[in-house]
């Protein structure tokens, strides 16, 4: 057994400690807490933010089809850019000038990514805030191990 450096009887004692002070590492657990919660928050507004994107997806195609079909583009091949396919030349022969810019116009509409609202975007800039919050107070809560005197406290660094 190793004595103490400072009172040389007694005996030392393995603890964990807080690596930068323990003030450090409370302020590193508000910083989890809200990170946690920030996680939480961002990805509720991320997870809200996706049926919308679909509702808006099926709006666009209902009305793309209504505009179609108001143009006089017969139902199959409404369906087939509705369903991205690619028209083939002969289905485009049977198409007017002005139809077949609208299908074309549709269906590259089609292959835009669905439009996200406000709340995604904030959603995801708060998810990814969080994570850096979360890593950053886990280090402010690391721990090392060093070995303490059981009567007069003081403590020498383990190797
Ligand atoms: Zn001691």
């Amino acid at each position: 057994m190793i004595p103490c450096k400072t009172c040389e009887n007694c005996e030392l004692i393995l603890r964990k400690k807080y690596r930068m002070g323990s003030l450090i590492a409370f302020i590193g657990l508000l910083i989890l807490f809200a990170s946690i919660l920030g996680i939480a928050v961002g990805a509720l507004l991320v997870v809200e933010s996706v049926p919308l994107a679909e509702e808006w997806m099926e709006d666009f195609r209902l009305d793309a089809e209504s505009r179609m079909m108001a143009a006089g583009i017969s139902r199959d091949l409404v369906g087939q850019v509705l369903d991205s396919r690619v028209l083939r030349p002969t289905d485009l022969e049977r198409l007017s000038p002005v139809q077949a810019q609208l299908a074309e116009e549709v269906s590259s509409e089609l292959k835009e990514p669905p439009m996200r609202d406000f709340s995604y975007e904030v959603g995801r800039s708060m998810l990814r805030t969080s994570l850096v919050g979360a890593l950053l107070a886990l280090l402010l809560r690391l721990r090392k191990v060093v070995l303490q005197c059981a009567t007069c406290q003081a403590v020498v660094a383990a190797s």
